[in-house]
């Protein structure tokens, strides 16, 4: 029987939302990772160190008690965010970095920014104390194609950004083209990018298979196999400008399976374990602790964990839970339709 051990993983970029959906994902993220940045994208959304902070005990009330799970904290920017404020609430502690959503680009992003220029000073503060932006990079003008809006915004806004605060600390976030990981990995050491599970798992065809999938609609949406496969070998590489950020994203059943479905996967429940498969079925197992657990970390200038886990490859395939259950509702869990030896026995 195969096993791997490896440093507790963090995930860089994860949706908690609130009340019932809160409670109902917080622990399946808390059982394998130890950190997570929390992204602060409510309505209404999380706009000072104060909002943060009690959004912060609301996510540890739901952490079961048999978890140690740190939750680090967003702020949201908008074109009003005093650069004053955004510092203290830093200083402080109380967030570990700012969120820059353009408007209109996803779920409760229209408080997001429309005016680049109008953040400026917010940026040069952050690049002057050291707090970490983290950003959507995607255009939001409806006349751009939906494929290429990631490429539009690397190319009209964040080339901008990189040039004009060379020494700011900055996240692309969630990055879905090979586009983003070429300009990465020609930036300097401040600037790396989170990586979600489902665009290396899938390519677009996966929302047209068979019919309309709705469970398989993100934002950003899922590219051509191309993409999937300039990410992918860019996280197998060990590249330490690459890690993991699931974008976990829940939606009721309801919410996704309509006329107007919303946009978002949640892959919080088996992620270790279709990473941990993708790697072995590309035998590049030896990496995958760089992208699950020291890449972040370093990049955020955090220390590792301490703790470990333990994954192990079995003999049957994993059969899949289908449904995260909340009282009345549910949330469908992300199924990548391939099969998964891999389950993780143990921490310590
Ligand atoms: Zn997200």
């Amino acid at each position: 029987m195969e096993e791997i051990e490896i440093i507790k993983p963090d995930d860089w970029h994860v949706h908690f939302r609130d009340g019932k959906i809160l409670e109902a994902v917080v622990p399946e993220t808390t059982r394998h990772f130890a950190r997570a940045i929390i992204m602060p994208n409510l309505v209404p959304p999380i706009l000072t160190g104060d909002d943060a902070v009690k959004y912060k005990e609301r996510i540890q009330y739901a952490i079961p008690k048999k978890d140690r799970f740190l939750p680090l904290m967003t702020i949201y920017l908008t074109e009003n965010t005093n650069k004053h404020e955004l510092c203290e609430s830093y200083q402080r502690g109380q967030v570990f970095a700012a969120k820059l959503y353009p408007a209109g680009a996803t779920t409760n992003s229209d408080s997001g920014v429309k005016d680049i220029k109008k953040i400026m000073p917010a940026l040069e503060t952050m690049a002057e104390i050291g707090m970490p932006l983290l950003i959507h990079g995607e255009v939001t003008d409806k006349e751009i194609d939906i494929f290429d809006r990631e490429k539009v915004f690397i190319d009209t806004t964040l080339k901008s950004i990189c040039k004009n605060f060379p020494n700011l600390k900055v996240t692309l976030e969630h990055i879905t083209t090979k586009h983003a990981v070429e300009f990465i990995k020609n930036q300097n050491s401040n600037m790396a990018a989170s990586i979600p599970p489902h665009h290396l798992l899938l390519n677009r065809n996966a929302i047209f298979k068979g019919g309309i999938r709705p469970h398989y609609y993100c934002l950003p949406i899922l590219k051509r196999e191309q993409h999937r496969q300039a990410l992918l070998d860019v996280a197998i590489s060990g590249n330490k400008k690459f890690f993991l950020g699931t974008d976990s994203a829940p939606h009721t059943l309801l919410n996704k399976e309509t006329s107007c479905g919303c946009a978002g996967v949640f892959n919080a429940t088996y992620c270790i374990e279709m990473l941990t498969q993708l790697f072995d079925n590309c035998n590049a197992l030896e990496n995958l602790e760089k992208f699950l657990s020291i890449n972040g970390a370093n990049h955020y200038n955090i220390k590792n964990n301490n703790s470990k886990i333990k994954i192990r490859k079995n003999k049957k395939a994993l059969i899949l839970k289908k449904h995260l259950n909340l009282r009345k509702e549910k949330i469908t869990i992300f199924d990548p339709e391939f099969l998964i030896y891999w389950t993780v026995e143990d921490f310590y």
